[in-house]
């Protein structure tokens, strides 16, 4: 898979993309993501790549020819039309589910905004999706970029050591993952719950799938409903509301 992140800062997306597993992935050759500054694109003499918003109004707005110059090079160099995702708080929340869709992109292209924004015109030409990284917004799409290039490449076979590391984890299957813990056995008097010392695996898996439920329960309610669950799972959250509401009563 390759992603192209086109930005007015790609020494900031660089930072973080050499670093960690993402980083290895890339010398690995498991994923290529590229950096494409906007302002080489700049016909202006000064390289100028913003100007003031029509209308009116506060800050800046970047211009529709750098970044459509940018976005042709691209496809000229891919010699096709890459899936052109723009970072924007007006787009739809990411989601686990999205990012798995995309991460079986070919080429994937991410437009960053910054200062007011882009011009309105070059998002209608260019643009397949806006994607939100949340209700929030931030100083640029450059940080929202690396969130979605992160979450896409650990999904691609190979990044992470095995495919249970990310099967299991929090959102992949509408549930959040249970609790994890590392030696020291205990700290702060705090000791591992002692069946993960057990060795009987049947009894580790089934522990840990009721933490996801019950987490999931308590933390996030809202994702059950999206949850694959199975007659025990049923069971379990049944005795687990039942318990939680005698818990209440006897607070009350
Ligand atoms: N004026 C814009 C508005 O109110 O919708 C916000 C512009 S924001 C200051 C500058 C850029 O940061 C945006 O164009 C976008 O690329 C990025 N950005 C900010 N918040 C974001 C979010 N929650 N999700 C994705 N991108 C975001």
């Amino acid at each position: 898979m390759r992603i192209d992140i086109l930005t007015l800062f790609p020494e900031m997306c660089e930072s973080v993309l050499g670093e960690s597993i993402i980083g290895r992935a890339r010398k690995e050759g498991l994923v290529e993501i590229n950096c494409r500054q906007i302002r080489d694109y700049s016909t202006d003499k000064h390289k100028r790549v913003d100007d003031t918003p029509y209308g009116g109004g506060m800050g800046m707005v970047m211009q529709v020819q750098p970044v459509y110059d940018c976005y042709m090079s691209l496809c000229g160099e891919l010699g096709k039309k890459p899936h052109l995702v723009f970072m924007s708080p007006q787009g739809k929340t990411l989601t686990q589910q999205r990012v798995r869709e995309l991460a079986e992109i070919d080429n994937l292209a991410i437009l960053c905004g910054h200062y007011e924004g882009i011009d309105e015109r070059v998002i209608e030409e260019i643009v397949d999706e806006e994607i939100s990284v949340g209700d929030y917004v931030l100083t640029g799409g450059e940080l929202p970029a690396l969130i979605l290039a992160d979450s896409i490449s650990r999904m691609i076979p190979g990044v992470l050591a095995d495919t249970v590391s990310f099967t299991d984890e929090s959102h992949y299957s509408s549930l959040l993952e249970y609790p994890q813990y590392t030696r020291p056995y205990e700290w702060h008097g705090r000791a591992v719950p002692d069946i993960l010392l057990s060795g009987h695996h049947a009894n580790i898996e089934k522990y840990r799938r009721e933490q996801s439920l019950e987490r999931t329960y308590r933390r996030r309610p809202d994702m059950l409903s999206k949850a694959q669950l199975g007659k025990r799972d049923i069971e379990f959250l049944r005795s687990l509301k039942a318990k939680i509401k005698s818990e209440e009563e006897k607070k009350a």
